[in-house]
C-alpha cells in the first residue's frame, strides 16, 4: 500500500530478538537491561503479522535483531516466512559470528539474502568496537561461502572514526568477491547519540584515489537507501547510506516490526502502533490490518535526526533492528 505522501511500501524488517553476543559500543549499551521472554512476539505471532503485512503489499521482509541468530531456531522462522504467498524475498542482517555454523540450516530453510556488518578488517579494532573476546570471524571465508550457497550477498560498514584507515581495505571486498560494500553513516539513535559519523563523502573521495573511476550507477532496487557506484575491477559495487548528510526518505519503503511487537513507521522517531496487545486480546485480523493500515498511512515524510523533538526515539538501536 502507499503511504499519505505517496510512497509504496513493501518492505518489513522485523527484529526477533533484542538480545546480542557483541555489544558494539554505537549499537547497544555494554550492560543492557534485557527483554524478558514474555516481551518478545512467538514466531508464531511474527507469521502472523507478515501475513497480515503481505497482505498490505509487503514483499520483502528482513529478520534482524539485535543478534538475530541469538535466538532459538531462526531458520525456522525463516521457512515460515518463505511459505507467506506474496512474499518474495527473506533477508537477514547479522554479525556473522554465528553465521558461519548456521548457513546450512538458513540455506535449507529458504534464505534469499545476508547482510554481515563489518565494520573492520582489523582484529584487534574488531575487539575494541564490539567488546567481543572470542575471535573475529575469517570474513573473506565467510563471504565467500555465502556467495557459493547462492545468497545475495552485501557487506555493511558503520563509518567511525576508529575505521577511517580501513575504507580501502573494506572496499577491496568487493575487488576480491562479488558483494557490494555498503558504507552507513552511523545514526544518533541510542547509543550512536554519544559520537559522530563520518561523512560518506569522505570515503568516495578516498577510494577514488585508488579507483579514480568509480562512478555512480542506476540501480533497479528503487526503494534502496544506498547510492551505488561501479568501478574497473570491481566484481560488486560500493554504496553509500547516508541518512545525515544526504537523505533519502522521499524514496523509503520500509516499516519495522520490533521484537516487542511495535510497528514502527519511522526509524527516527518512537511512534509506533502496538501490535502485540492487540495479538494478545484476540483482536481479528481485520482489526490487526485496520491497526497496520493507519500506521503505514501516517508514515512521517522524514526523519527527525536533526531535529530537537521529544518525538525522536529513545530505544536504542539493537532493539529496533537497524
Ligand atoms: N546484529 C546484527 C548486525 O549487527 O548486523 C543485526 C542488528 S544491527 C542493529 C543492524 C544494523 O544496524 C547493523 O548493520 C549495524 O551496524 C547497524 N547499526 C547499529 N547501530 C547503528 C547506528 N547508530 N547507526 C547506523 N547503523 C547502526
Ligand atoms: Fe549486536 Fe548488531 Fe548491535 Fe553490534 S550492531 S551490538 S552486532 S545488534
Amino acid at each position: 500500500m502507499t503511504d499519505q505522501f505517496g510512497r509504496e511500501i513493501n518492505y518489513l524488517r522485523i527484529s526477533i530478538t533484542d538480545r546480542c553476543n557483541l555489544r558494539c559500543f554505537y549499537c547497544m549499551p555494554q550492560q543492557p537491561e534485557h527483554l524478558c521472554h514474555a516481551d518478545i512476539l512467538s514466531y508464531e505471532e511474527i507469521v502472523r503479522i507478515a501475513r497480515l503485512a503481505a497482505s498490505l503489499g509487503i514483499t520483502k521482509i528482513r529478520i534482524t535483531g539485535g543478534e538475530p541468530l541469538v535466538r532459538k531456531d531462526c531458520a525456522e522462522l525463516i521457512a515460515m516466512l518463505k511459505r507467506i504467498s506474496g512474499i518474495q524475498t527473506v533477508a537477514l542482517t547479522t554479525n556473522g559470528t554465528l553465521l558461519e555454523q548456521a548457513l546450512p540450516e538458513l540455506c535449507k530453510a529458504g534464505l534469499d539474502a545476508v547482510n554481515i556488518s563489518i565494520d573492520t578488517m582489523q582484529e584487534a579494532v574488531w575487539h575494541r568496537i564490539t567488546g567481543y573476546d572470542k575471535s573475529m570471524p575469517n570474513w573473506l571465508d565467510l563471504l565467500h561461502q555465502c556467495i557459493c550457497n547462492g545468497l545475495n550477498t552485501k557487506v555493511n560498514a558503520v563509518l567511525l572514526k576508529e575505521t577511517r584507515t580501513e575504507w580501502t581495505a573494506l572496499a577491496a571486498l568487493a575487488e576480491r568477491l562479488s558483494v557490494d560494500v555498503r558504507f552507513i553513516e552511523q545514526m544518533p539513535i541510542g547509543q550512536g547519540k554519544s559520537s559522530e559519523t563520518e561523512n560518506a563523502q569522505a570515503v568516495l573521495q578516498e577510494l577514488r584515489k585508488q579507483c579514480p573511476d568509480l562512478h555512480p550507477i542506476q540501480i533497479c532496487d528503487a526503494g534502496s537507501p544506498a547510492r551505488y557506484y561501479a568501478g574497473t575491477g570491481l566484481k560488486g559495487r560500493i554504496g553509500l547510506i547516508t541518512p545525515i548528510s544526504h537523505q533519502f526518505c522521499s524514496r523509503c519503503n520500509r516499516i519495522r516490526l520490533t521484537s516487542t511487537g511495535q510497528l514502527k513507521p519511522c526509524l527516527s522517531y518512537g511512534c509506533s502502533t502496538d501490535l502485540r496487545t492487540l495479538l494478545r486480546s484476540g483482536a481479528s485480523d481485520e482489526a490487526l490490518l485496520s491497526a497496520m493500515r493507519d500506521c503505514i498511512y501516517q508514515k512521517p515524510e522524514q526523519h527527525c535526526f536533526a531535529a530537537k523533538t521529544d518525538k525522536a526515539e529513545r530505544q536504542t538501536m539493537n532493539r529496533i533492528g537497524g
